[in-house]
């Protein structure tokens, strides 16, 4: 794996497990009723930035084994109206729409009955907007077509929005902003025939959102947005920063419990530094 991803990357990686060991001792866990979304790209065999079909399916198992396993509709729900939940949420999420979801992960998540949510780029999918150059590591991946993207709808996995061109909304006018979340939503609406009410923020970071970014959200009528920010969300985290823990090829299985569990939630804390 070292070769193929590079040693900075597994050095890194080593660090942060050993800061999510100690911070776990602390009492870092899931409690019932909270909500950890987890942010994937790429689901693909032998290619170093992508999550193996193997290990996507053992990561599944491992959730449906110990998480509530809701829609974000369904999870909204029960907290304004449900009764109180015995297990901690989990829930999948995609960003960008590359077409290995449709090859790789959508027949398992068929196959599990794991609900997940799709966050599209359109100009990724209809192509010649130059947004390829933002997918950093996952820039050679093909987009989904607009047909696998209905039948993937149609098979029950949610659509959201990721932009339309995966601007960086934080260094964007509050007018490209607009743009941004306006047309992307009207394209996936126009082509899905449903409506969009779920938004992911490119990359997602502090510096990534802008400051404008939630209102103009509201204002398109958009019910929540998910960042990368590191962590848990409970029935008072803003809907507009839901936060996010990000899964990456190089994940061993431990890790990724670590992560789900509640362990690497520690990095917020550097993000909110950075
Ligand atoms: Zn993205």
């Amino acid at each position: 794996m070292a070769d193929r991803v590079g040693k900075p990357v597994i050095f890194r990686q080593g660090v942060k497990r050993s800061a999510a060991a100690l911070y776990r001792r602390l009492g870092a866990a899931r409690k019932p009723g909270e909500l950890v979304i987890l942010n994937y790209h790429s689901i693909q065999p032998e290619e170093a930035f992508s999550t193996s079909p193997e290990m996507f399916a053992r990561q599944l198992e491992y959730l449906i084994e110990r998480f509530d396993l809701p829609s974000l509709d369904g999870w909204f729900e029960r907290h304004e109206l449900g009764p109180p939940a015995a297990r901690p949420a989990a829930l999948v999420s995609f960003d960008d729409g590359f077409e290995n979801f449709f090859e790789f992960a959508f027949p398992i998540l068929q196959r599990l009955k794991v609900p997940a949510v799709l966050f599209v780029t359109t100009g990724f999918v209809i192509g010649g907007c130059g947004v390829e150059a933002r997918l950093g590591m996952y820039r050679d991946l093909p987009p989904l077509s607009w047909a696998q993207l209905k039948e993937v709808r149609a098979g029950g996995i949610a659509i959201g929005s990721h932009t339309h061109w995966h601007r960086h909304l934080g260094q964007s006018t509050p007018a490209q902003v607009a743009e941004e979340l306006r047309c992307s939503k009207m394209i996936l609406e126009d082509q899905l025939g449903a409506s969009i009410n779920y938004f992911a923020y490119p990359w997602g970071q502090r510096q990534h959102i802008g400051r404008e970014t939630a209102a103009l959200l509201q204002a398109n009528g958009y019910w929540a947005a998910c960042s990368a920010l590191w962590g848990k969300n409970t029935a008072s985290t803003n809907r507009y920063l839901l936060r996010r823990v990000r899964i990456d090829a190089w994940d061993t299985l431990e890790d990724f419990q670590a992560k789900v569990e509640g362990g690497w939630d520690y990095l917020w804390y550097y993000q909110m530094l950075r």
